[in-house]
């Protein structure tokens, strides 16, 4: 029998700028690199774990909308690929130490990766196959946060795990403001109301009608990603 942990299938977001670590290209093998261990710790205790990648540290479509006359569409169809980038190098990473991983983009680029079929990425995860999703929702005009949201209500994941490069979410700018507080659990309600930047309103609100509860966690503390998947609270939990 398996043991008991609080999660058995789990999307895990990773943000660009968190796999770009300190490194001075976009990437930092040694952030992939510790992701890659942790998941496959994860794997053999037999949770099945889907990733959604994002794109930041290469290409962020809403930073260069309006710039010589590229118009919002066109950046983000460059942010999308810029994830597919991020998905290529993790899934590199992976199979590098034996853990069997697709990725999956969300339009075709069938040289490259698989397409999105949702029943064949829960056929792989079944198989004990990591699966990364590329390319956000395929869509311009939205986040991967909102593919993360998306992709984990598509596949009966139970939560999103979400990588930061903070140890949780503040109660205000904790560079601003010294007495900023680390929060222990919020609600949905609260994350949107007070405007706390833990995902888009589109994201935590798709969320939010679906149950998912969300927890936030510091990716450059070891071990953080084998407590968050094990439901170990070291972290924050947006439910209601
Ligand atoms: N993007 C998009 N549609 C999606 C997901 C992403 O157009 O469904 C584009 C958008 O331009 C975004 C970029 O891809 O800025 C990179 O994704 P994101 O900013 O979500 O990455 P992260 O902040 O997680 O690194």
């Amino acid at each position: 029998a398996k043991p008991s942990f609080r999660w058995r299938r789990v999307l895990l977001k990773v943000s660009g700028e968190a796999l770009a670590g300190d490194h001075a290209q976009n990437i930092d093998p040694k952030v992939t690199m510790s992701i890659a261990r942790e998941v496959a710790a994860v794997t053999r205790l037999g949770i099945e774990v889907a990733i959604v990648v994002g794109g930041g540290n290469i290409f962020r479509g809403s930073s260069w909308a309006g710039c010589s006359g590229l118009d919002r569409s066109s950046a983000d169809y460059i942010g999308m690929l810029a994830t597919v980038m991020n998905a290529i190098f993790l899934q590199a990473t992976m199979e590098s130490i034996g853990i069997p991983t697709r990725v999956q983009t969300a339009f075709r680029m069938s040289e490259v990766a698989e397409p999105y079929i949702r029943r064949r990425a829960v056929r792989h995860l079944e198989k004990g196959r990591v699966v990364i999703f590329a390319a956000g929702t395929g869509n311009p005009f939205f986040t991967t946060d909102t593919a993360a949201a998306l992709r984990c209500a598509e596949i009966n994941a139970e939560v999103v795990l979400k990588a930061t490069n903070v140890n949780g979410v503040f109660d205000d700018d904790p560079k601003r403001n010294p007495n900023a507080h680390l929060l222990d659990t919020l609600t949905y309600h609260e994350v949107t109301s007070k405007d706390l930047s833990v995902m888009d309103m589109t994201a935590i609100t798709l969320c939010q009608e679906n149950n998912i509860p969300v927890v936030v966690f510091n990716l450059s503390e070891p071990g953080n990603i084998s407590k968050a998947i094990k439901g170990e609270r070291c972290i924050h939990i947006v439910a209601e």
